[in-house]
């Protein structure tokens, strides 16, 4: 079996060794249901496309336009993407248009509220930051003022269910 705590990698060692407490007690499981109650109603690529055009409506109105929002089976998520914001190029009318998609991997439709939108904020933040810098996350803290925890919880919620399945 891979680490369970890959998704966590470049957190620093004393909030490591906090999760592997947490799991050796076996309170991971407990502590993300008291913080994250919540599940979501954005079941299908329609509802996540709404999901996420509310969000760029809000926070994003000038940003390129988005032309699909879809929850992807077959997406790997590894430490470092969870999600993605691709550009597909095609030729339309003999110009060369970039049609931009957001994916966000299927297993986020059964995780809470917050995550999925953890997700969706980085992926419609990077329609304006490419870099993962100081100016990118401060867009997504604008769109979401608990960024950082709800992706460090997000990645709590990956190594429980690395660990359930295991
Ligand atoms: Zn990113």
């Amino acid at each position: 079996m891979s680490d369970p705590l890959r998704f966590l990698g470049g957190y620093p060692a004393a909030t490591l060794d906090q999760v592997r407490d947490l799991i050796a007690r076996d309170e991971l499981g407990g502590y993300l249901q008291r913080r994250y109650p919540e599940a979501h109603a954005v079941r299908n690529d329609g509802a996540l496309y709404e999901h996420a055009m509310a969000l760029k409506q809000r926070y994003l109105r000038n940003a390129a336009p988005l032309a699909k929002v879809v929850y992807d089976n077959r997406l790997q998520i590894d430490q470092r993407a969870l999600g993605t914001l691709t550009a597909v190029s095609r030729v339309q009318g003999g110009q060369l248009k970039a049609k931009r998609e957001i994916r966000v991997a299927a297993l986020f439709k059964d995780a809470p509220a917050e995550m999925l939108q953890m997700i969706v904020v980085h992926e419609l933040a990077h329609l304006k930051e490419r870099a993962h810098d100081k100016a990118f996350y401060a867009l997504c803290q604008h769109m979401q003022p608990d960024y950082h925890q709800v992706e460090f919880d997000t990645r709590l919620y990956l190594t429980w269910r690395a660990l359930q399945a295991a």
